[in-house]
């Protein structure tokens, strides 16, 4: 469908014992939008991105997907819901192979030829990952890592991505590529959550983002009003 696969989200609080680290954050992302989360160290976009997930404990929160409420799925579910997960530091199998590790990204989808379409997608995606499917994943350098994780969360076909520092640690050079498939999934109809300490590159890819402060959203807007912003720019870009 189209707009009734949006992702909503109300009120989503998180407390780790008495600290407070996400305050009553509402958004919201469409097919084929992207939507990026900036902020600093310890904001707490971590923290959303899990409580989204089921991860941690939420303190209050609405979350639905299209006609799904999301907030009563348990995490090892969300997949099935169509809900993919980028999570921070890649998390591969290091000692499994390249297709062993995208295939168990499938592992909740039954038609065999289905999975096979779209391990050949993710492969066209990623040529690299091709190459080196029968390799051991934990020898792969960071950035195909990179790739390969993402590539296993989009083998269970999602409808909706959320993606943790995906740049992390990876060169200027990879990091274009891993965006350039970010623009190429939103094209594709896929909706995306991008959390990113670095401003400027979630500018690029998303059209909508939130600025998150001490677990609260500070500001929000398009990602086009949010890079032109004096505050922005002195703070987040360092202009
Ligand atoms: P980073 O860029 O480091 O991932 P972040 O913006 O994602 O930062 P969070 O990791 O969500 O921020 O952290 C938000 C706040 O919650 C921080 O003050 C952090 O110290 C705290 N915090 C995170 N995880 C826990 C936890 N499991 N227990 C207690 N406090 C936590």
């Amino acid at each position: 469908g189209t707009g009734t696969d949006s992702l909503a989200v109300t009120d989503l609080t998180v407390h780790y014992g008495g600290v407070c680290a996400v305050r009553s954050v509402a958004l919201s992302v469409a097919p084929g939008e992207s939507m990026g989360i900036i902020g600093s160290n310890g904001a707490g976009k971590t923290s959303t991105l899990k409580a989204l997930m089921g991860l941690v404990p939420r303190s209050s929160g609405r979350i639905t997907l299209g006609d799904t409420d999301l907030s009563k799925v348990r995490a090892r579910d969300m997949v099935r819901h169509g809900v993919g997960y980028v999570p921070e530091g890649r998390h591969v199998f290091p000692g499994l192979s390249v297709e062993k590790n995208l295939l168990l990204g499938a592992y909740c989808r039954s038609w065999k030829g289905e999975t096979r379409d779209t391990l050949a997608h993710v492969y066209d995606l990623f040529p690299i990952l091709r190459d080196f499917r029968g390799r051991a994943a934990g020898d792969l350098s960071g950035g195909q890592q990179q790739m390969l994780a993402i590539g296993r969360a989009l083998m269970s076909r999602p409808r909706l991505l959320l993606l943790d520092e995906p740049s992390m640690g990876l060169s200027p050079k990879l990091i274009e590529n891993v965006l350039d498939i970010l623009v190429r999934l939103r094209s594709e109809g896929l909706g995306l959550l991008l959390v990113e300490q670095n401003a400027k590159l979630t500018f690029g890819v998303t059209s909508h983002c939130l600025v998150m402060e001490n677990g609260s959203v500070a500001m929000s807007g398009t990602s086009e009003e949010l890079a032109h912003d004096e505050r922005v720019r002195q703070i987040y870009l360092g202009l």
